[in-house]
């Protein structure tokens, strides 16, 4: 049987899992009526479901494996391995309640209703802690509850917590850091296809975080630059055609270029090169 990969065919994740594929060198069309679509280039199909779908659908093994968001995975994934995080899809669970309300921390929930479409994993997240509260399974317009009477906090996910200030409401505590992450079965871990596709993702989620930079400095301000940046094993140093001179390159956190890039100038770094990487392994 062919190898089958779901993907999200909607919504936030759909957009970045089709980006992904395709920086790992997967060749493949997108329509917008066909759930499976044949890889060109490799072995394998893209089966396209909903995002809240695909943990059930590996599991079920109508997929070998799957791109999908931690929380879905911790709500709806029993015996999935989460093999690579993706580094897009970002979020919180968290529990929220009413700017008035008196309630400080989850351990202060106890006694009272939460309101979440996130039933499993409040209810796991709650009894481990030992705090026994009555959770109200909703589908959706979970950030109404509170409003509405239904509960006295919620569960949801939130990225910036625009949606929670826009409502009236307030943070008191995470359940679930979340991301995008790639899953199989248990029993798959180690299969060979699961490990290929694996090792491609995993590659270009590290070349995204990274950058290639080379610059040139006199020999007298090497150390200075090396120190500065260390690389993933140590800097390649190189002499220039021009005595006194060596180039340096090295690959650098692309979170801390806007902080290093200054440092290096004023060290003595001269025409400086920043450039993307595709994969890192
Ligand atoms: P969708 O509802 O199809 O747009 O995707 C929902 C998934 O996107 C969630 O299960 C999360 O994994 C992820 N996600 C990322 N940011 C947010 C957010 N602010 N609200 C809801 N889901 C988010």
């Amino acid at each position: 049987m062919t190898f089958s990969l779901a993907v999200p065919n909607k919504g936030r994740l759909q957009e970045p899992s089709v980006r992904l594929l395709r920086d790992a060198g997967l060749s493949f069309e997108v329509t917008d009526r066909a759930l499976s679509v044949p890889v060109r280039n490799v072995d394998m199909e893209l089966l396209f479901v909903r995002t809240e779908d695909i943990p059930e659908l590996v599991s079920d093994g109508v997929a070998d494996v799957g791109i999908t968001g931690i929380d879905l995975v911790e709500e709806h994934g029993n015996g999935l391995a989460s093999i690579v995080e993706l580094g897009f899809g970002h979020c919180r669970l968290v529990a929220a309640v009413p700017n008035a309300s008196p309630i400080e921390k989850t351990e202060d929930l106890g006694g009272l209703r939460v309101a979440t479409a996130h039933p499993n994993s409040t209810k796991a997240y709650f009894s481990e802690r030992s705090i026994d509260v009555d959770v109200v399974s909703l589908r959706g317009s979970v950030e109404v509850a509170t409003k509405i009477g239904v509960a006295d906090a919620i569960v949801d996910l939130v990225s910036t917590g625009s949606t929670l200030r826009v409502n009236g409401l307030r943070a008191v505590g995470t359940l679930i850091e979340s991301q995008a992450i790639l899953v199989s079965r248990k029993t798959e871990v180690d299969s060979v296809r699961v490990n290929q596709v694996a090792t491609a993702l995993r590659a270009v989620t590290a070349g995204r975080r990274k950058r290639y930079l080379l610059l040139n400095a006199p020999l007298a301000a090497e150390s200075t630059i090396i120190d500065l940046m260390p690389g993933l094993e140590a800097p390649t140093v190189m002499p220039l055609a021009e005595e006194g001179w060596v180039a340096i390159h090295s690959v650098v956190d692309a979170a801390h270029l806007w902080e290093l890039l200054p440092q290096l100038e004023a060290a003595g770094g001269e025409g400086i090169l920043v450039l993307p990487i595709e994969q890192l392994l």
